[in-house]
């Protein structure tokens, strides 16, 4: 299958409906990062979704829809906090996992009762949403456990000759995925934080907790269990206060020849020498650098050193957890 990357317009975004409707997939981008979509409703559309990242079978996708697409059609709205969090945070990077109607495949929901419904706010998705106007089951647009793809040439390098078209909408903005939010119980549960953070949702609803994502939580967040986000070079991921042995570290290997690359904040790598990949300076720089700077380590190194980010934002929880699951820890 020859894979077409073409620019967001009236005409690709016909094409991208002929594929949608006629159950193919469509690499399409959003605000977080680029997702691989599918309709919905059909078993054999998301099964593609699944195949073509060789995704494991038990970890449910997110459904997409455009700004006017009435939600309540495939969920039940069972506290009355939910619709405040509409008005504040939708459109945008906040997926909300409610009881199921049933209308969504079960290939899409791995069989739970419920579903995560998200409405990006990103343009390009909102036209291609309203263009083909069903829900679009989406995961990143990724190769299952690789890093996620904020732009249309890392969806290329990871699904070539797997999907017949991605859309290019520039590089994403937000950089980290969705915000997961449980509203099936009386205090919403962040399943995965993202850039709706919990402190955000708690000025909004007046409380809001983290779920433990464990391996054994496996039914909240099946998906939470996974090795993900990695590149293809080694990584060693450091605390801030261990300038030192990273600096040591960075050495050693590059003696051995390996070609060695730092990752970090900009406060960090001020006190480094050598090649370095700076995330920029705030929390929402570094969301939206961080799986760019990954994808690049992988073409240019051996060997990514990483710190941890520490930047005093609610953001940091959804920055670390996507770092300590891209990165080992030495
Ligand atoms: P991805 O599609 O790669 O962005 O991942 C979607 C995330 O949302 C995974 O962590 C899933 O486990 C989680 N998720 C999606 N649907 C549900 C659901 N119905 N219940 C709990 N978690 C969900
Ligand atoms: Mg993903």
């Amino acid at each position: 299958m020859k894979t077409k990357v073409l620019k967001i317009d009236d005409k690709s975004l016909q094409i991208a409906k002929d594929y949608i409707l006629n159950g193919e997939v469509v690499g399409f981008p959003t605000e977080t990062v680029y997702g691989l979509g599918g309709i919905a409703y059909k078993d054999g559309a998301v099964k593609k979704i699944f195949d073509a990242k060789g995704r494991p079978q038990d970890n449910p996708l997110i459904v997409h829809v455009h700004d006017g697409y009435d939600v309540d059609k495939l969920v039940l709205v069972e506290y009355d906090y939910v619709y405040k969090l509409r008005k504040a945070f939708v459109p945008g990077p906040l997926t909300m996992v409610y009881k199921s109607k049933g209308v969504i495949s079960p290939v899409a929901t791995c069989g739970l009762d419920t579903v995560g419904i998200r409405v990006p706010k990103h343009e390009g998705a909102q036209r291609f949403l309203r263009a083909v106007d069903v829900p679009v089951a989406a995961p990143s647009a990724n190769a299952s456990k690789h890093t996620s793809p904020v732009t249309a040439m890392h969806v290329y390098e990871d699904l070539k000759g797997r999907v017949p078209l991605i859309l290019d909408g520039g590089m994403c903005d937000g950089g980290i995925e969705s915000t997961v939010l449980d509203v099936t119980t009386d205090t919403p549960i962040i399943l995965r934080s993202g850039l709706i953070t919990c402190e955000m949702i708690k000025k909004v609803v007046g409380r809001c907790e983290y779920s433990n994502n464990t391996a054994k939580d496996k039914v909240r967040a099946p998906g939470m269990k996974y090795q993900h986000y990695t590149p293809k070079c080694k990584t060693a991921l450091f605390k801030r206060t261990e300038i030192e042995k990273a600096k040591a570290y960075y050495r050693d290997n590059a003696e051995k020849g390996l070609r060695v690359v730092y990752m970090c904040d900009d406060a960090i790598s001020r006190n480094l020498d050598g090649s370095c990949l700076n995330l920029g300076k705030n929390a929402n720089e570094i969301a939206h650098n961080l799986y760019d700077a990954l994808h690049k380590a992988e073409g240019m190194a051996d060997l990514l050193i990483a710190f941890d980010v520490n930047t005093g934002s609610d953001v940091d929880v959804g920055i670390m957890n996507r770092l300590e699951k891209a990165c080992q820890r030495i």
